[in-house]
């Protein structure tokens, strides 16, 4: 069954056609680990991961490549600002690759609650200095680039098709700058490929290069780093849509003056994650991470559930009613699931209809909905329904293979604090009763009140 995907290069929808037969190789700009990843940054993460997904269950071998950026990405995201790392650096007291290890360390953990599949490779730009210097080197070769008193920049009038990912004109990109900030720059758009590291600032990540002490801009790694693992050009390149007009652009621009090549046939992009209505900030104090959810009682995966029900391609407003609803919808499949049959064989005219509104530049708030219809069905068997879901599931990843067909087993350590918590509420003992609460939470179990008494779910 064909695939088709939105491509930001082309404008449109277009059917995929993989550069090797059966294969796919993706690409996605990963965290810039100098803090703790937000919803907002998973958003992107689960668009990657359930389109590497939908791959796989299209029967294609995919290579999926998420990238970790330790280095380079300045405060502002152009050439000026300081090193988001050394500032972090600077606050803490930390040295920068203390807190790199720190922050991977907890995007690794968020990763795995959220279900998200492991990439094949995480390449970190720390450790892919030589590479980049190596790119750099080609451009000089071919004649795009130029040195300032700061580092060694790219020339982006010399590209003819530069701008073609946002479609920005250069003179337009020139006016729309609001400030020159490097007055050696022959053109507004012209950026960074290796900075030097002035004395003056003692940087704590930098490295010798041809053109002297320094680091690497931070658009540089993912051209190195993307052509060393799935070579130039791949299949699929993603990332929030706050990377195509600078960060993806730049990308596109060094891999054409390095190898005369696109780095990426198809490159797509996923909407923002707005917080009420608006942008997510430090100072509105809204920068939510998995954590702030689960302290309101919402698992990673109830988020998960939430952001499938919103295409990739449209803003997802996240309000915490929003958020507890999808807990609540999750929580009610899981009820569902336990108690099916053990899985059988899926139903395949359901299963094709599913997969093509995923293989549709993936669907997946209707695929949700057919999710439900397959559990609504009354004319279904259980055993087919589960195996039918855990179809569907490999495309959506809310980990139902755990749930489904496996009723709830409670241990008798946590049945004993049931048994005491009913008696505390019996007697009205409300501090009791939430005390036992919270030690049935570390046992795993997540406890309701239902007008039918205690009821128990496994934390997930
Ligand atoms: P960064 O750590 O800043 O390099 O960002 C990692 C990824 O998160 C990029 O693909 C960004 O586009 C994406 N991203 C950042 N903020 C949001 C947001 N509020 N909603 C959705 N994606 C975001
Ligand atoms: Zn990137």
């Amino acid at each position: 069954m064909p695939i088709f995907l939105s491509n930001t290069l082309t404008r449109s929808k277009d059917e995929f056609h993989p550069i090797v037969d059966g294969k796919v190789g993706m690409y996605t700009c990963g965290l810039t680990v100098y803090g703790r990843g937000h919803i907002g940054n998973f958003r992107a993460f689960l668009f990657a991961d359930v389109l590497r997904r939908m791959f796989e269950a299209s029967n294609y071998a995919v290579t999926q490549v998420i990238n970790i950026t330790d280095v380079g990405h300045l405060v502002g995201d152009g050439d000026g600002g300081e090193d988001k790392m050394e500032v972090s650096a600077k606050k803490t007291g930390e040295s920068a690759w203390d807190i790199a290890a720190k922050f991977t360390e907890l995007y690794h953990q968020d990763a795995r609650k959220l279900n998200l599949l492991v990439p094949h490779v995480e390449p970190k730009a720390t450790d892919h200095i030589a590479e980049q210097i190596a790119l750099i080197e080609k451009m000089e070769a071919n004649g795009f680039t130029y040195l300032t008193s700061d580092g060694v920049y790219f020339d982006t009038a010399k590209l003819s098709d530069y701008g073609k990912l946002s479609r920005q004109k250069l003179e337009e990109k020139e006016e729309g700058a609001r400030v020159v900030v490097n007055a050696e720059k022959r053109n507004a758009s012209d950026f960074a490929l290796w900075k030097f590291a002035a004395e003056s600032v003692g940087r704590q990540m930098e490295w010798e290069s041809p053109w002297g002490k320094g680091f690497p801009g931070w658009h540089l790694e993912c051209s190195a780093m993307s052509k060393k693992y799935l070579g130039v050009p791949f299949d699929v390149h993603t990332g929030g849509v706050d990377l195509i007009a600078v960060h993806h652009e730049n990308e596109i621009a060094q891999t054409a003056a390095a190898d005369g090549v696109l780095e990426a046939n198809v490159w797509m992009h996923s909407e923002f994650l707005l917080i009420d209505g608006g942008k997510m900030s430090k100072s509105l104090g809204n920068v939510y991470s998995l954590d702030d959810l689960a302290a309101k009682g919402v698992d990673a995966l109830a988020f998960r559930y939430f952001v499938l029900g919103a295409h990739y391609k449209t803003q997802l407003n996240f309000t915490w009613d929003a958020v507890i609803a999808a807990q609540h919808a999750l929580n009610k499949l899981v009820d569902v699931v336990r108690d099916w049959e053990k899985p059988s064989t899926p139903d395949t005219s359901r299963v094709l209809a599913f997969m093509e509104r995923v293989q549709d530049d993936l669907d997946t708030p209707t695929g949700l909905a057919m999710l439900w219809d397959v559990v609504h069905d009354d004319a279904l068997p259980n055993d087919v329904k589960a195996a039918t879901v855990l179809v569907f599931d490999d495309v959506l990843g809310l980990a139902l293979e755990d749930v489904v067909s496996r009723p709830i087993r409670v241990s008798d350590a946590a049945q004993k604090l049931l048994d005491e918590r009913q008696k505390a509420r019996d007697e009205k003992n409300w501090a009791q009763s939430d005390a036992l609460r919270d030690n049935l939470t570390l046992l795993g179990f997540r406890v309701e009140d239902t007008a039918e008494g205690q009821r128990v779910r496994e934390a997930r």
